[in-house]
């Protein structure tokens, strides 16, 4: 290996919005080290601080525009008004280039969000945001945040389900209905929880996923020896 390679790397993107041309960082794949994943897709790695998660999101500097690779790469026109008053028009220049701390990476997300609301980018890529932004916060062991961005993520992955597309083999609808699932298990809805793993159980010829219907079972045997325990006290 190349002894000056660093782990980061700057990549030049173009915004969407205004055109202008920025660098983003970037993690090198062959330096990020996970140590684990849990059932909801959280990742822990070997150094925090090499962790592809806190450059997700790329903020222009000009106009406060943020987007992750998912965004579509094009804005009505009676959008661009609405994104005009609500976000750029108020931008104050911050510069989101170089080392992200968590806090940083995290208020990176919430103009993402803000960006994907205003812009009415499709409910998957809202709800993925959110998650996110759920697992930001876990790294910063903010209980209260991630609760509240695991509710987001809910709703928003119940309407992706019924309104998206999901054509990307990333995101099966397999996986969408699993992520609601582990999401209502995760915020103490046993019983909704149940209902949506059975989902992935009963829909797994439709489509191919075998991971998750592994994951789905296992997390459908945990639900329901967890309510039994519940109940035997
Ligand atoms: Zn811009």
């Amino acid at each position: 290996m190349d002894k000056k390679l660093t782990p980061t790397f700057d990549r030049e993107v173009q915004c969407t919005y205004c055109e202008y041309s920025f660098t983003t960082t970037k993690i090198r794949s062959r330096f990020i080290r996970p140590v684990s994943t849990d059932t909801l897709f959280f990742t822990t790695y070997e150094d925090p601080d090499i962790n592809p998660l806190l450059y997700h999101v790329h903020v222009c500097p000009y106009c406060g525009y943020a987007s992750n690779d998912q965004f579509s790469t094009s804005i009505p026109l009676h959008l661009r008004k609405v994104i005009q008053n609500n976000l750029s028009s108020r931008w104050n220049h911050q510069d989101f280039t170089g080392k992200r701390s968590y806090k940083k990476a995290i208020n990176a997300f919430k103009l993402c969000i803000l960006t994907a609301l205003l812009k009415e980018e499709k409910p998957v890529v809202l709800a993925g945001l959110y998650l996110r932004t759920a697992w930001l916060y876990q790294y910063t062991e903010d209980p209260e945040q991630v609760e509240r961005f695991m509710r987001l993520a809910l709703v928003t992955y119940e309407k992706a389900y019924e309104q998206d597309r999901l054509d990307d083999p990333k995101m099966t609808p397999l996986k969408v209905l699993y992520l609601i699932g582990e999401l209502h298990r995760r915020l103490g809805h046993d019983r909704e929880a149940i209902q949506y793993f059975s989902k992935v159980i009963e829909k797994k010829k439709d489509f191919i996923d075998p991971k998750v219907v592994e994951m789905a079972r296992d997390q459908w045997q945990l639900t329901r020896q967890e309510r039994k325990k519940v109940h035997a006290q």
